[in-house]
């Protein structure tokens, strides 16, 4: 059986696969795109904000249909499976799916997103238990809220230092002895009265019935202790997901696809777009500008420029 041939292979249905099949297609490009659920990591999202022109009632499974319904109308292919691999053959990349149906492409966008690390305890998935504190901290506005960042690095930081405009109290609760937190963020912490840091200390039970109420957290040498809580974020690392790439390819040490000005990575033809590339801010409006970018930049380099 003959392979399939696309002009660009698009792995990810998320805001950034969406929005690079739909500039792909409008400059006359054949794509085909690869994913399992229409929209990404927005079927996470309650209530998608931070995106002009959306009101925030609209959820991340609602935007997720409109941009299949969108680059479908626009003729992009859909295979609603995961790329097992993409690699180089000769001149072209060559993908083939988790059903062993393979195609090849001159061109290929990684948009693949990135799997969030969740804490491994019981209840991690009642109300109140977060991921995304520019998402769902405001949530908790004029609440008086006491809530708890679960991480000891510069993210973990970062919600806390967004957590702390909007939350009477926030405890960061921090495993290690010595967090990974940069002196930048330590200084914009330590001027903040209502942020309390909790070193060698680990989150062993969320308790609650449907929303969570407190946490019980182990402080070594200090035995266990319940503190009552209104949210929890997590903010114990994500995992790009790149295993699929059968090429050797530059990553930051986190295992972000690095790119250049036009979103290009180390292997010439493979772009990368959205949260699994190199980059400080993770949210749909920059995944879709990245798409748009990557697409572009895969049609000027298929034209020669
Ligand atoms: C709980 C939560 C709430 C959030 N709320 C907001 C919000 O309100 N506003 C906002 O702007 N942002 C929000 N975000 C962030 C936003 O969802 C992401 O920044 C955005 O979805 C990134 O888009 P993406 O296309 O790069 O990746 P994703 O949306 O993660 O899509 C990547 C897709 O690629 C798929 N994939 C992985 N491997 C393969 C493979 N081998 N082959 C093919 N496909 C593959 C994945 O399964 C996934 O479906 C939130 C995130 C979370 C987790």
């Amino acid at each position: 059986m003959s392979d399939i041939s696309y002009d660009v292979i698009i792995a990810g249905t998320g805001p950034a696969g969406m929005t690079a099949a739909i500039y792909a297609q409008r400059m006359g490009l054949r794509s085909v795109v690869y994913g399992d659920l229409p929209g990404g990591s927005t079927y996470m999202i309650e209530h998608l904000s931070n995106f002009p022109g959306l009101l925030p009632e609209t959820s991340g499974p609602q935007f997720g249909t409109l941009t299949f319904q969108q680059a479908s109308q626009e003729g992009a292919t859909f295979t609603m499976c995961l790329l097992e691999s993409l690699r180089r053959a000769d001149d072209a990349f060559l993908g083939v799916d988790v059903n062993g149906q393979r195609v090849t492409a001159p061109v290929a966008i990684a948009a693949s997103g990135r799997t969030p690390r969740r804490l491994e305890v019981e209840n991690v998935q009642i109300g109140g238990v977060h991921l995304c504190s520019i998402c769902d901290g405001p949530l908790y506005r004029g609440k008086d809220a006491i809530l708890a960042v679960v991480g000891g690095g510069n993210a973990a930081a970062q919600h806390a230092l967004t957590l702390s405009h909007i939350a009477k109290h926030v405890y960061i609760i921090c495993r290690s002895e010595n967090p990974g937190i940069d002196a930048a963020h330590r200084r914009k912490l330590a001027e903040k009265l209502n942020v309390t840091v909790m070193l060698d200390s680990e989150v062993v039970a969320l308790k609650g019935q449907s929303m969570i109420e407190a946490l019980v957290v182990k402080q070594s040498g200090l035995g266990s202790k319940e503190i009552q809580v209104e949210g929890v974020f997590q903010a114990i690392g994500w995992d790009p997901n790149t295993a699929f790439l059968d090429v050797t390819v530059d990553k930051t040490a986190e295992g972000y696809l690095k790119t250049d000005g036009r979103l290009m990575t180390s292997v010439s033809g493979l772009f990368a777009a959205g949260d699994v590339r190199d980059t400080d801010i993770w949210q749909v409006l920059t995944a879709c500008a990245d798409g748009a970018r990557a697409a572009k930049s895969a049609g000027d380099y298929l034209a020669g420029q």
